[in-house]
């Protein structure tokens, strides 16, 4: 396969391999890189995250028809704070969710690298993505869940015929027994969607997607809600990527939105930390978002500093507000999880970061269909 895997920090490289380890003297996750260029873009065919080929491992892709999702235009929160608003709705997506591109990449890679089977702990969007992209592929999948797991997810992930094995005790017990399990058994890939590269690879095509969509007008600002963090570090490498070819101006300032619920990030990057304190999470409906120390931390915190981005943790209360807002006046379900990130707008627009007249995009992350209003 082509490309490299890189330290973000200190420059150590190494050549893809289906499970790699953490840096050797930094400890974080490494990145996939692929020396990008001007003639890949160029060259870009179809729709969707394979249109990219040219900037993604070349494997045969494994895919639902993931990506090419719809940038929707709002009528109401736009207007209404004075900002040139668009939402990019993650929820149109094969599984319901953005995880589908980081899946249908990470899947690919690891079905041409040999593996049959895989494993990731998660009772939510990442479980159904893997499972829905395993089952394509004709791999086994395992899920470990914490056993209080319950709902829709579970059902979704169920239904594409993975394995389900239930872990006593808080949410990280899950990804203990997740990596375990993997280090025991050789032939069992751990498929992790806040670790592995590239999952994180996949995530990178909603960046192009945006610039292709906005033409010559990318946004200002771009907002996403953050748990482990992969969704926000995809979107500043694709933009980057892309302005390292000279096909974007300058990056736009992406910004991070927690539940207060659950905020490491917010907080460290209040604080000036350059890492991460792990947080004792609260309950929120914001399920999705509640990682109390996401791995690639350090990574997070660099890549707001480098965008301008701000951190910034939303009250349950606001997260429930924008939940209930944007199907009544926007015509768009989501998921609670997605909501934070629009609680996130208004606050920076308040708060005078986003200002009238500016471009910017927030990302849906996921359809409401699997956590609807009646199961509150
Ligand atoms: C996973 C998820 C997020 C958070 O993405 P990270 O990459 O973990 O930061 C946000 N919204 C939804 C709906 C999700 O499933
Ligand atoms: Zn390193």
């Amino acid at each position: 396969m082509r490309g490299r895997l890189v330290c973000p920090f200190c420059g150590h490289g190494e050549e893809p391999t289906p499970q790699p380890e953490p840096c050797p003297s930094c400890g974080v996750p490494l990145r996939y890189e692929l020396p990008p260029s001007k003639a890949g873009w160029r060259g870009r065919v179809g729709r969707g995250v394979w249109r990219y080929r040219a900037f993604l491992p070349a494997v045969e892709p494994v895919s639902l028809g993931e990506g090419g999702t719809p940038l929707i235009p709002s009528r109401w929160l736009g207007p209404e704070l004075g900002v040139r608003l668009h939402f990019k709705w993650e929820g149109a997506n094969p599984s319901g969710s953005f995880k589908d591109r980081g899946a249908s990449v990470l899947v690919s890679v690891l079905a041409a690298l040999g593996v049959r089977r895989v494993a990731d702990d998660s009772s939510g969007n990442a479980g159904a993505a893997l499972a829905a992209y395993a089952a394509r592929a004709g791999l086994g999948a395992t899920l470990f869940v914490p056993a209080h797991a319950s709902g829709k997810k579970l059902a979704q992930i169920r239904a594409y015929g993975a394995q389900l094995v239930s872990v006593p005790g808080p949410r990280p017990q899950a990804t203990a027994a997740a990596k375990r399990a993997c280090r025991e058994d050789p032939e069992l890939a751990y498929a992790s969607h806040n670790e592995s590269p590239y999952f994180e690879t996949g995530l990178r095509t909603l960046a192009y997607e945006l610039v292709e969509d906005l033409g010559g007008e990318p946004p200002d600002h771009v907002l996403v809600p953050l748990g482990g963090g992969g969704l926000y570090l995809g979107l500043v490498q694709g933009f980057r990527e892309l302005m390292g070819l000279g096909f974007l101006p300058l990056l736009p300032r992406v910004h991070a939105v927690q539940a207060e619920a659950c905020a490491p990030i917010a907080r460290a990057w209040q604080r000036g930390l350059e890492l991460p304190e792990p947080v004792r999470p609260e309950r929120t409906i914001a399920e999705g978002v509640c990682i109390p120390l996401p791995p690639r931390g350090r990574e997070l915190l660099a890549g707001l500093r480098e965008t301008g981005g701000v951190a910034l943790a939303v009250p349950e209360e606001e997260i429930e507000a924008a939940w209930r807002e944007l199907p009544t006046r926007e015509g768009v379900y989501i998921e609670p999880t997605s909501a934070v990130a629009v609680a996130g707008l208004k606050r920076l627009s308040a708060m005078g970061v986003i200002n009238p007249g500016e471009r910017v995009v927030v990302v849906l992350t996921g359809t409401g269909l699997k956590h609807p209003l009646s199961d509150v």
